[in-house]
């Protein structure tokens, strides 16, 4: 895992999920808000306390005392994690690093819109799963992730911080381990002023919390720190202004972590927290016992207390707007206080108030996914002051360079349109994330502006600030320009909108797999987005070794080439576009769009490349069937190697139709998602009684469970994995045909493998299966169920942990040849 580089990152992608720039941007329809929301809200601006919690991944949160600290207590509540899970496995499609990462975050604000509390995450790169707490620090750099942590604390200012996990093995995994190590050190250096003081010139102040709990959990069956003495709180309590416990928020909450199928029952009744003491004042009963929460904190404030006391005992359900002009002279009340932290994050709240309990509605729309540079955006404004608590106007709208000042009454509940249509400059950046806009280092991202650190996405494309005067009170209020459409089936839908570049390229396919030195070609589409780029011809760049030739083409049809490497090196091709308008030469760009239902959409860029490997593959055998698990990009590269596949479905699975297949392939975590897998168990194993090739990739299945529900003998999935892609692999049996035909495999073939070497294991084999590889990480057992094989009747049957689904979309030419030779186990006779 040390050598995780960018490039590597890169290669994974290959198979069409390039990287490069990710936009993601927030879009949402606008939130319902309810009377007995505002008197939460109303209820809240009299608390003044505020507590992190620190993990290392998306789902680590523990989410039930997240919407507890948020909902009940009335917290300013945050979740920081060190990563953004690019690392974990993907059960909801084939994306994974940095893509994966992308989809997480979203997750993670979707999650946090149930609960209420704030995201935050640091630089760190998940880079997969580590045993070790050093090996997670010193591949993060220690010092960068610490300076993130103690940004995070110095701008937030957490009473309290809370560790998911403690700062050892017990933790079950090196990044979570560090990131408790993270927490116990940043809580002594946000107070230093000697520690990070480069930070101090963007307005943050050394800060110290009152106390940091490890909030201790049920570890592998044992419950670690549980006794009566503890501090603890219970968590599961029912709060009738929302009709719901903190269970059943948390629930909804956990169950937008879809990609880690991490959905939860919803708990009702009492469920109890306990904490440990990490640092600072000891407490006995309440995590944040003898700290004051209230407006004495703030010099003045008592008498803003009694003023929203006053406003809560007066708060109408059915009439809240009756509360906009208290709401307004509290606003006057808390501007004329002293500057500081509470006085900035109050006037927000109360703000937000203001416009609740007005009923207002402010929108910025287009119809349009996509703002192209050089091209123009038509902008529709609209506001509502649906419950008219008070007089109303709008005075300003400003979006980019255009600002108009108004003066125009809003009358109760009438719609007020305006439109107007800006030039998307082409000098505006395309939307990118902002840690992926410089190059990230081994094993964690880059971001220039110290500012950006810790949001969990970048700002929106255009903004609009409406300046609204209420109740003689002048306030901004901003809005992302969003894309507002209705679906058909899925009805009314607000989503990012995009800045793209004139035209984006797509290569097709992305990798070409060369067994020598024949010819092969392929497409380039191009898309010309701007109603002004006319696109003539591409211009591809080869890496020396290797010639392209245009074949033919246009920028409608597309760009047909070929291409002949000279040597056995691994190419690499980019690509310009060529505009006819101004003879201008753009690097090409490619645009992809990742769409779940659960999270905005994301639209993401990464330079238009074609890659070539170059690699000694024989293969035997012809014809496939394959059953997609989760998602993995296999299928594609095993058409690179020459085989024909066929994609097989539930109904496909019968004994008449499995003949004609050389071998059959389960993708990753088949057996996972696919309930019939089991039904059909009787079906394939005839198959391979006959003589075919059943090759099942990894699964959680039967995990820690001996089952022959998988293959024709017993065995279970196991925890055991091997991360060190580097791990020697030791040849059990040298002889046997999977590393002989048609490919003679050795220690070569394991070299240039990406983040690991193999997952979950097969353990507790039957002994009618055959191990012929060991491996282990460093200072641990070997290992040998990373790839076992059985023989049944006249077939095989293979299941293999080895991480076939990263190495091959990463063009690692071993792993071609492994594979081959795995296919062909049941062509060659007598072994
Ligand atoms: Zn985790």
């Amino acid at each position: 895992m040390k050598s995780i580089i960018y490039q590597r990152l890169l290669a994974a992608g290959l198979f069409g999920a390039c990287l490069g720039g990710i936009g993601v941007v927030s879009a949402q329809a606008p939130a319902t808000i309810t009377s007995a929301d505002m008197y939460l809200r109303l209820k809240k601006l009299n608390v003044l306390g505020t507590v992190l919690y620190v993990a290392a991944h998306p789902d680590d949160e523990n989410s039930r005392l997240i919407a507890y600290m948020a909902k009940d207590r009335l917290y300013r509540t945050g979740y920081l994690s060190m990563t953004r899970g690019d690392g974990g496995q993907n059960l909801i499609g084939d994306e994974q690093g940095v893509e994966l990462g992308l989809i997480r975050t979203q997750e993670m604000l979707a999650a946090r819109r149930i609960d209420g509390a704030d995201q935050f995450f640091a630089r760190a790169f998940d880079f997969g799963f580590t045993k070790s707490t050093e090996e997670a620090l010193k591949t993060w750099d220690k010092e960068k992730i610490l300076s993130d942590v103690v940004w995070v604390i110095r701008k937030f200012q957490p009473d309290v911080i809370f560790t998911r996990f403690p700062p050892d093995s017990r933790a079950g995994h090196g990044h979570h381990s560090a990131s408790a190590v993270l927490a116990q050190e940043a809580f002594t250096a946000a107070a230093d002023p000697s520690r990070f003081p480069e930070q101090f010139k963007y307005g943050v102040k050394p800060w110290q919390a009152r106390r940091l709990l490890w909030n201790g959990f049920n570890f592998n069956g044992g419950v670690i720190a549980a006794s009566e003495d503890q501090v603890k709180v219970d968590v599961g309590v029912f709060n009738p202004i929302l009709g719901k416990s903190y269970g059943e928020i948390a629930a909804e909450s956990r169950t937008n972590h879809k990609s880690q199928g991490a959905a939860l029952t919803p708990a009702r009744g009492q469920s109890m927290e306990y904490f440990n003491l990490v640092a600072g004042d000891p407490a006995h009963g309440d995590p944040m016992e003898n700290i004051v929460t209230t407006w004495s904190r703030v010099e003045g404030g008592e008498k803003i207390s009694g003023m929203i006391d006053q406003l809560l005992k007066d708060f109408s359900l059915s009439h809240p707007e009756m509360s906009v002009p208290g709401l307004v002279t509290l606003y006057k009340a808390i501007g004329q206080l002293k500057d500081g932290y509470w006085k900035t994050q109050k006037l927000k709240e109360v703000q937000q108030l203001i416009e609740a309990c007005s009923g207002l509605w402010l929108e910025a729309v287009v119809r349009t996914p996509y703002a192209v540079k050089g091209d123009s955006l038509a902008v529709t404004f609209v506001l509502n002051n649906r419950l008219n608590g008070g007089p109303m106007a709008v005075r300003g709208i400003s979006l980019d360079d255009y600002d108009t000042a108004y003066r125009q009454q809003l009358e109760g509940d009438r719609n007020y349109s305006f439109s107007h249509t800006i030039y998307v400059s082409p000098k505006k950046a395309v939307t990118q994330p902002y840690w992926l806009a410089e190059e990230m280092s081994p094993g964690s991202f880059n971001v220039k502006d110290q500012r950006l650190i810790g949001d969990p996405q970048s700002g929106p494309a255009y903004e609009v600030k409406f300046r609204v005067a209420i109740a003689g009170e002048e306030m901004v209020f901003v809005r992302p320009v969003q894309y507002k459409f209705t679906d058909a089936v899925k009805g009314e839908l607000y989503q990012p909108l995009t800045v793209l570049p004139p035209a984006t390229a797509h290569f097709d396919p992305g990798l070409l797999l060369f067994t020598g030195k024949e010819e092969k070609s392929f497409w380039i589409e191009a898309k010309e987005h701007s109603a002004h780029a006319k696109l003539p011809g591409m211009q591809l760049t080869p890496t020396s070794g290797l010639t392209v030739q245009q074949r033919g083409g246009s920028a409608a049809a597309g760009f047909s080439w070929s291409a002949q490497p000279a040597g056995m090196a691994a190419q690499m091709v980019t690509a310009h576009l060529l505009f006819a308008n101004d003879g201008r030469k753009d690097t090409a760009l490619e645009l992809k769009t990742i769409s779940f239902d659960h999270i905005p959409r994301i639209d993401y860029f990464c330079p238009a490349v074609e890659k070539f490997v170059v690699a000694d593959v024989k293969i035997a055998g012809h014809r496939i069937g394959y059953i997609e698990g989760a998602g993995d990009k296999v299928p594609q590269a095993l058409q690179q190697m020459g085989y024909e596949v066929v994609l097989l479905k539930e109904r496909d699975l019968t004994t008449a139709n499995l003949k004609q297949f050389d071998a059959v392939l389960t993708g990753v975590r088949a057996y996972d998602v696919h309930d019939w897998l089991k039904d059909r168990h009787d079906i394939l194993m005839d198959y391979v009684n006959e003589g075919g090739n059943l090759i099942v990739q990894y699964n959680r299945e039967n995990l820690g469970r001996v089952s022959s529900d998988i293959g024709p003998y017993g065995f279970a999935v196991s925890n055991i994995r091997v991360t060190d892609e580097h791990a020697r692999v030791n040849f059990l049996q040298p002889d046997h045909p999977v590393l002989n035909y048609p490919n003679k495999i050795s220690d070569k073939d394991f070299e240039g493998w990406v983040q690991e070497r193999g997952i979950y294991f097969a353990g507790q084999t039957d002994p009618a299966y055959q191990t012929v590889l060991s491996m282990n990480d460093p200072g641990e057992q070997e290992q040998k169920g990373s790839l076992v094989i059985a023989h049944y009747g006249k077939g095989t049957f293979v299941y293999t942990g080895l991480v076939f689904f990263r190495e091959l979309p990463a063009g690692v030419p071993g792993a071609y040849r492994l594979m081959a030779n795995i296919i062909a186990l049941n062509q060659k006779k007598g072994f």
